[in-house]
């Protein structure tokens, strides 16, 4: 398993000095040892060194991470728990396998968006003909059967992905000034189309020729998440080259998500070639209209509410964007943009893991639905995509009347064209 890490594993696990300092920042820790970050640093000390085998309850501690970053970003060591445990998923799919399901849809599904599309098409219909989304309806009976919690909140699948509604290449509004390729990702191009038609408005209005290439796959995040290194590293090759195929200026994501991935695991992570020239290349929307707009070309958005920021866990403290959101919405809302205590405490979402953990999910979602309550804002805006999923579930399942958006649906609204 090692050998398919661009990172020394046992390097990373020795510089532990069981301080503690990262078991006050995770989310999931409990006041069980077993279940904080140090706790997964030692398993896998202990596994390194042939003292415990790798089994389903070491997977089970393992798997209890939102891959948040907050345990890396406190350890005074550059320890960084979440690679540990991610490190330890590989191994445990090494010797054991994964989930024929999982690995189908891995290694099949996201290296094919067409089938995927269709694939969500066929649960689209399911939907539309049993109208499970309303919340009255008692078919949510049947959701718990497929551990989903009754009232989840569930987006519309099956719906025209953004992909077949953009052409591979499209001008600017005005002059061409740059060449960019957008990389939506899987959850806007399947499930939040409007949020990718929205960047690419963005960046239209801003003087960037688009290009999106329509044979990119998934970024690989969910892949290396659940310990397929090799499938990741497949992905993630296959879509360095197509983008340097492109040979375009700047790389522009709006998925905090996919932006982490392909700006430093792709090389850091999985030390695929090429990682670096793309990495160099890549950056959030929000870092882009920051570099390209004047206050003047943004129209106020006050009447709109007051709105609040959510810091997903990836664009902070993977990319390290935090300033640029932050100045667009106030620019955009004035005093009525306020801020929100622990805006960069996780939501809870960490990508599947809302799905595979739901109570835990939830849990820690208590404490960011409190907070967003306390700022008094009527809408939220978060930079990810899944973030958005998770902000929206949680409202619903408490009956919080606030509106969770992507901070593109609003930067689109207020960016005026042609100024
Ligand atoms: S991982 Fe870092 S913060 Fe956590 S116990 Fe080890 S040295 Fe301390
Ligand atoms: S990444 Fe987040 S959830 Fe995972 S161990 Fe670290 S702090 Fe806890």
């Amino acid at each position: 398993m090692q050998d398919k890490l661009a990172y020394r594993l046992d390097d990373l696990v020795a510089a532990c000095m069981k301080c503690g300092f990262c078991k006050a920042v995770c989310p999931l820790h409990s006041d069980i040892e077993t279940t904080s970050p140090r706790a997964k640093v030692r398993l896998a000390k202990a596994i390194m060194r042939g003292e415990l085998q790798v089994g389903t309850g070491v997977r089970y501690q393992m798997e209890r991470c939102l891959n948040c970053r907050a345990c890396a970003s406190e350890c005074p060591s550059g320890v960084e728990p979440n690679k540990v445990a991610l490190a330890m998923r590989a191994l445990y799919v090494e010797q054991f396998g994964m989930h024929p399901i999982k690995r189908l849809v891995f290694r099949v599904g996201l290296s094919r968006p067409r089938l995927m599309a269709w694939a969500l098409k066929g649960l689209g219909l399911i939907e539309q003909l049993t109208a499970i989304e309303l919340q009255n309806n008692p078919l949510r009976c049947v959701l718990p059967l497929v551990g989903l919690r009754q009232d989840k909140d569930l987006p519309t699948l099956g719906r025209r992905t953004l992909m077949s509604r953009i052409p591979e290449r499209i001008r600017p509004f005005g002059e061409i000034k740059t060449s960019v390729l957008y990389f939506p990702g899987c959850a806007i191009n399947f499930i939040y189309p409007e949020m990718g038609l929205a960047t690419v408005s963005i960046l239209r209005k801003l003087g960037a020729e688009v290009v999106l290439p329509h044979n990119l796959v998934c970024c690989s995040t969910p892949v290396f998440n659940s310990g397929d290194l090799d499938a990741a590293r497949a992905l993630a090759s296959r879509n360095i080259e197509i983008m340097l195929g492109a040979n375009v200026e700047t790389i522009v994501t709006s998925c905090g998500s996919c932006g982490l991935t392909i700006k430093h695991e792709w090389a850091d992570t999985l030390g695929v070639q090429g990682a670096d020239t793309i990495s160099r290349k890549a950056m959030d929307i929000t870092e882009f209209v920051a570099q390209y707009f004047q206050e003047r070309m943004l129209k106020r958005l006050d009447s709109l509410g007051v709105v609040t920021y959510h810091d997903s866990c990836h664009l902070r403290r993977g990319m390290g964007v935090q300033s640029e959101p932050r100045y667009l919405l106030a620019a955009a809302f004035g005093n009525h943009f306020v801020g929100m205590e622990q805006a960069d405490r996780c939501c809870g979402g960490g990508g599947t893991f809302s799905i595979f953990h739901p109570e835990l999910s939830q849990d820690v979602a208590e404490l960011k639905v409190q907070r967003v309550i306390e700022s008094g804002a009527s809408i939220v805006a978060a930079g990810c995509p899944a973030c958005v999923m998770q902000l929206r579930d949680s409202f619903i399942h408490r009956r919080v009347n606030c509106k969770a958006v992507h901070t593109v649906e609003i930067i689109d609204q207020a960016l005026l064209s042609g100024v």
